[in-house]
């Protein structure tokens, strides 16, 4: 297949650690079907060789937390046929999102030396927040495996396998003993989206939502029970305040918290 007939893909970085974008050029055994599948027209982290848009397939990490980024993230959505954000900052404005529940500007007077020179909005906020988005994909980082699969639903125009269920069932699947109810560990996999293979109960640990909500999340209930493991209000606070502390459901819990 020549060059000129694959679909092109784009990959963009926002604000964000680059792990997402790691996770493409991670997937050692499934690149090379891929860049066989996928003319590789924009992605700075693998090359420095640019194809100019339109693309059929831009990849966007990152959230919105500049007034550049604002306008940026129109010009990449005008040249793309179909736009997929990965990640916690892209679909849920990353833990740099907490500045979205405090003052920033006390927080770039604290951090930087010269603060005047930091030009930065009020909120991160997710990519959708700002232009129409055709798939997101969460995780931080997110899982190759979901990533190639959204990558393969999309040459093969069906939706892709992605469980939306909950880190509880894999948890379950792979034979894990409960942490919650064996050791009284809180754990936030009960409302977490699926995805990891519910790594940490399988080292015992509470699952701490780094793949943000699951769909439909019953936040309350599992309050409820941490409540009942000794967890206060503000325990609560920050237990639903990481990665993901920008999405929906984990924001409202949040603040139900704060203000309780
Ligand atoms: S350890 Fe956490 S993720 Fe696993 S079943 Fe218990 S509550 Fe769910
Ligand atoms: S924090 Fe939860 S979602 Fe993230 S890797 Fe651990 S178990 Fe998986």
């Amino acid at each position: 297949m020549s060059p000129t007939d694959r679909p092109t893909l784009a990959v963009w970085k926002f604000s964000s650690c680059d792990g997402c974008q790691l996770s493409l050029l991670d997937c050692e055994d499934e690149l090379l079907a891929v860049t066989d599948a996928l003319q590789i027209a924009y992605f700075l982290e693998a090359t420095r060789a640019i194809v100019e848009g339109p693309y059929d397939v831009s990849i966007v990490e990152g959230s919105i937390t500049t007034p550049h980024d604002a306008e940026r993230i129109h010009e990449i959505r005008a040249s793309s046929r179909t736009l997929i954000t990965i990640g916690a900052c892209a679909t849920a404005g990353g833990i740099q999102a907490l500045r979205n529940f405090a003052d920033v500007d006390a927080f770039t007077q604290i951090v930087y030396a010269s603060p005047d020179y930091i030009t930065t909005l009020r909120t991160s906020t997710p990519i959708s927040a700002h232009v129409p988005v055709d798939y997101e994909l969460n995780g931080c980082p997110i899982n190759k495996a979901q990533l190639l699969e959204v990558i393969v639903a999309h040459l093969q125009r069906r939706r892709p396998h992605v469980r939306a269920h909950s880190v509880c069932v894999e948890c379950k699947r792979r034979g894990t003993v409960c942490v919650m109810v064996a050791h009284g560990t809180p754990c936030l996999g009960p409302v977490t989206h699926a995805g990891c293979g519910a790594i940490c109960p399988s080292y015992d640990r509470g699952c701490y939502g780094c793949y943000g909500p699951m769909e439909s999340p019953n936040t309350h209930a599992l309050s409820a029970q941490m409540r009942e493991l000794g967890s206060g209000e503000i325990d609560l606070v920050r237990v639903y305040r990481t990665f993901n502390a920008g999405a929906p459901a984990f924001r409202e819990a949040s603040e139900a918290h704060e203000r309780a």
